[in-house]
């Protein structure tokens, strides 16, 4: 089976799988769901916070995450993976040229896009290139409709050992346990799931979180949800993902952007925003949109873990970042931003990363070397100028 072969073959993927699963289960333990409250006031914190006791100010200048526009430069390596990102504009791009492409239009396409795509997604468009090759007829929608119904076979086997796994840890607690009733209603789903309507991950997670709740046994409550949390989904299962982009409401374009959507450069908040990390620039780097959503409200020191590449991959980024500010592309106002991400990576990783960087009088050398014109700096709202001496 094509399908089972670059699942298996797909190492990284698993190693993935499990790395989200792990991940999933402590943000469900340690973070309870943030409320749209506490958004807000993370988003209108002010330009500094406290931390051990002390005030923390932050140079640069308050941005909305929209308005950073280091996100907006093509060819910037993520802060915190070092993998190749896409602006929106790149992802809107690659979009339209999806539309309607099949055959040597669609495999050039993916190949020239190859860098960008992570995971899952990756080993989706190495399906693809594979099958387009055998069906030069099929556009993206076409392969992943195809081949939904074999995908779908082997999705609901997944699905079924990840909850008979569940059924076996909760069987201690007698037959007809509500934990067994959820299974039990899952398996009918899945039994008598037909295109239009499938069994479906998040209801039935949600679920069995409330079941789980109250259950006098905490531990195993715990065992429970982190069997169930291994149920396959479309970015860590490649049937997962084409049984979900199969549907015929998902055109070419949905499944590009998909494809994309975790390349995509974000403003990622260095200090978290929930924890009083302000919308500023000195607080923001650019980072993929895979490590943006898997990181979430972690602080730095602890996410960095996962990453010990960080140290080169924030080196890189600032590099290609100081490069466009040389050049002009990001205007006036980003002369102190690598000298203010430098700070602020030291402070908030104890040290670890130290960030080699220009300062705005040798990146104004450069551009004299290279005959370029200094860019004009707007007016600062909220940061008198300074004064020439
Ligand atoms: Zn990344």
């Amino acid at each position: 089976m094509i399908l089972r072969n670059i699942d298996v073959q797909n190492v990284a993927v698993q190693q993935a799988k499990q790395t989200n699963v792990t991940k999933e289960v402590a943000n469900q333990q340690v973070q309870p769901e943030l409320k749209a409250e506490d958004n807000k006031k993370g988003s209108l914190a002010l330009s500094s916070y406290f931390r051990g006791g002390q005030m923390v100010h932050f140079a640069g200048h308050p941005c909305s995450k929209s308005d950073f526009k280091v996100k907006k430069e093509e060819g910037i390596p993520c802060a915190c993976c070092g993998r190749m990102m896409m602006t929106n504009k790149g992802v809107q791009n690659f979009e339209n040229k999806a539309v309607g492409a099949k055959g040597e239009d669609l495999q050039n396409l993916l190949t020239a896009n190859m860098e960008y795509f992570r995971g899952t997604e990756k080993a989706v468009v190495n399906f693809m290139l594979k099958t387009s090759k055998a069906n030069p007829d099929l556009t993206m929608k076409g392969i992943m409709t195809q081949y939904s119904p074999s995908a779908k076979v082997l999705l609901e086997d997944e699905q079924k050992l990840v909850l008979s796994e569940v059924s076996q840890k909760a069987s201690v607690l007698g037959k007809d346990n509500p934990v067994e009733k959820c299974v039990q209603k899952a398996l009918k789903d899945i039994k008598h799931s037909t295109d239009a309507h499938h069994f479906e991950r998040k209801p039935f997670l949600k679920n069995l979180v409330e079941v789980t709740n109250t259950l006098k046994d905490k531990e195993l409550a715990g065992q429970i949800l982190d069997s169930a949390v291994k149920l396959p989904m479309s970015k860590n299962s490649i049937e997962a993902f084409i049984v979900k982009y199969g549907h015929g409401t998902k055109e070419d374009k949905d499944i590009a952007h998909r494809l994309a959507q975790t390349a995509i450069s974000t403003a990622e908040h260095i200090h978290p925003d929930t924890l009083g990390g302000p919308d500023h620039t000195a607080n923001y780097v650019a980072e993929c949109g895979d490590c943006n959503s898997k990181r979430g409200h972690m602080p730095l020191e602890e996410w960095m873990e996962n990453f010990p590449n960080m140290p080169r991959s924030v080196q890189r980024n600032i590099d290609e970042v100081t490069e466009r500010i040389i050049n002009g592309n990001l205007g006036g106002r980003y002369d102190d931003y690598p000298l203010d991400i430098q700070a602020t990576m030291n402070r908030e990783t104890g040290g670890i990363i130290k960030l080699e960087v220009k300062n705005p009088e040798e990146i104004d050398k450069a551009r004299e070397e290279r005959g370029l014109p200094k860019p004009t700096t707007p007016q600062y709202p909220n940061k008198p100028q300074s004064q020439p001496s």
